[in-house]
């Protein structure tokens, strides 16, 4: 055959054995469980990701079987994205805020065959084992400890895990089609699903969302995933740092502002990525430590909205640029990535900010359209809302474990999301399906009325929620967060809507809480608020 180009399949092991090569010196820092920091190299990384991938060998665990992850962001942890999943294994990160029926759930329906845990989720993972029962090995992510091995029959460690096997082993060539991760939705409704990414789209995605346009991470950034590693891949921040070679700074477990203010500065972190949550305690960080965080150029905020006086605070104070990013655990997860197009340079500053507010443009390799009701595509007109869908080489077709189809008849996914389009394709979400409030037919934006909150001085976090109204179906209430020491007023909160929406868009009622009650990825659970105060608007009895 004459005039052909070479095929090399698509894999992660292409990825991390780059990172070996070609950027072997450049750091991998970590903080550990006890707080201490790791300093070692992607070629240290790659060298005991093959010695994993060469003891699971020996362990006789099957070519693609699950291996789960209960740990936070660290070195041990990266070294087993690649150690299992480029090995031919998949690697199945779990998320360690859930409760232990819905780990066992998991842990079952996925079949997981080995369990790799933290020192610090021993307790947990203890009064798992006997419920277990697929798990054939549960390996502690450290060095020996006595008192674990009192606790678990036949615990192995990690670290002497890797004396067992070969830092010489090759990566196999895989079909790039196989999995290679495996993450569980947090289950807001109904049981968790898993979407299990294959090389081919972690490989694709970890290229397409990192363009210049979209994360754009390069060899000379030093990068900071603060979004957790059990939460889709990092948002594949471990593939795209191997694929680029970039200095990682894994922050572990201690993700209060102030520490992370102090790991940014320590290790001169360039880029950082996370959801609104983390950055809200990031900014209170900075102000009680008094650093300025000068090497960050950029950081990347997603998961849920950006309230609009973050990005402002970001910018203004501190000369970061923030990029908000739209995507979800079927989508792995980069859908879209807010950067200006050539046109905008010369839009004045409160518009361009409002730009800058929204989701952002899908990068190559992913598709928008919105539907109505009946699935007819609305225009992209920047105000008609609609039904959110998506196709792509990084959306999910099938969960895992499951024969139907997640797709519509022609081939996109549902996101579940409400929103807008323009006709360049910037997006912006005004809810979750299942969020949004139907006030006499009339849509509301929960997440307008968050915003507004936000912005009072007196406010630091808010939810609004859909509460049951005996007139107009539903009508919004806002659960407010004060700002410490503050004892704001209900009447002003209410007053500081008027000409900020339409006056019958105002919320009913703004009952101030001590917290928002959070999810396992650190977003608030509107359902749980819906539970609490949905029927504070009916008369009594
Ligand atoms: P879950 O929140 O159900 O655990 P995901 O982590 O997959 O699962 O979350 C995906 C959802 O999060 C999206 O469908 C969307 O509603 C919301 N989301 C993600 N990023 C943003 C964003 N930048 N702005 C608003 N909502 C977002």
């Amino acid at each position: 055959m004459f005039g052909t180009m070479m095929w090399q399949a698509l894999t992660t092991g292409s990825l991390i054995a780059h990172a070996e090569k070609y950027h072997g010196d450049t750091d991998v820092v970590s903080v550990e469980g006890d707080g201490s920091l790791s300093r070692s190299s992607w070629r240290e990384v790659g060298a005991n990701a093959r010695r994993i991938k060469s003891a699971l060998d020996r362990l006789g665990v099957a070519a693609g079987a699950r291996c789960a992850t209960i740990a936070w962001n660290n070195r041990r942890h990266l070294e087993l994205y690649f150690g299992i999943g480029s090995g031919g294994r998949v690697t199945h990160t779990m998320n360690p805020r859930l409760t232990p029926d819905q780990m066992i759930y998991i842990l079952d329906h996925a079949a997981d065959e080995v369990l790799f845990f933290d020192r610090s989720f021993l307790p947990v993972v203890a009064k798992l084992v006997p419920h277990l029962r697929s798990v054939r090995h549960f390996v502690l992510m450290g060095p020996r400890d006595a008192e674990a091995a009192g606790l678990i029959t036949g615990l192995l460690f990690h670290d002497e895990l890797l004396e067992t096997g070969d830092p010489a082993t090759e990566w196999p060539d895989l079909d790039e089609t196989a999995p290679a991760a495996l993450c569980y939705t947090s289950g807001t409704t109904g049981h968790p699903k898993g979407v299990q990414y294959s090389h081919r789209s972690l490989v694709l995605h970890s290229l397409g969302g990192n363009q210049p346009d979209g994360l754009a991470i390069a060899a000379r950034d030093t990068v900071m995933p603060v979004v957790p590693m059990f939460h889709v891949n990092a948002w594949g921040v471990p593939y795209i740092a191997a694929a680029v070679g970039a200095k990682l700074v894994m922050p572990g477990p201690k993700l209060d502002g102030e520490s992370l203010a102090r790991l940014i500065e320590a290790e001169q972190v360039t880029l950082a990525l996370g959801v609104p949550t983390i950055w809200m305690g990031l900014l209170a960080g900075l102000k009680s430590t008094g650093i300025k965080p000068v090497s960050l150029k950029r950081t990347v905020v997603g998961g849920s909205a950006l309230p609009p006086s973050m990005l402002r605070e970001f910018r203004e104070t501190y000369g970061v640029d923030l990029i908000h990013a739209w995507g979800m655990t079927e989508t792995s997860p980069l859908g879209t990535l807010n950067q200006l197009l050539q046109k905008h340079g010369t839009l004045e500053e409160g518009a361009r900010h409002r730009l800058r507010e929204c989701q952002g443009r899908p990068p190559w390799g992913v598709d928008l359209r919105l539907v109505d009701e009946a699935g007819h595509e609305l225009p992209r007109d920047g105000k008609t809302q609609g039904e959110l869908q998506i196709r792509g080489h990084w959306i999910v077709e099938s969960y895992f474990g499951q024969e139907e189809t997640a797709l519509t008849l022609d081939g996109w996914f549902d996101t579940g999301d409400v929103a807008t389009l323009d006709a360049d394709g910037y997006l912006v979400i005004r809810d979750r399906s299942k969020d949004i409030i139907k006030s006499g037919g009339e849509w509301i934006s929960t997440v307008e009325l968050e915003n507004i909150a936000i912005a009072h001085p007196q406010i630091a976090n808010a939810a609004a929620i859909a509460a049951r109204h005996p007139k107009w179906d539903e009508r919004p209430v806002v659960l407010a967060v004060p700002v410490a020491g503050e004892t704001p007023d209900e009447q002003d909160i209410r007053a500081f809507y008027e000409g900020k929406v339409a006056h019958w868009q105002v919320p009913d009622r703004v009952i101030f809480v001590e917290a928002l009650p959070l999810g396992a990825t650190g977003k608030v659970m509107k359902a749980k608020l819906r539970e609490l105060y949905g029927d504070v608007l009916l008369p009594e009895g």
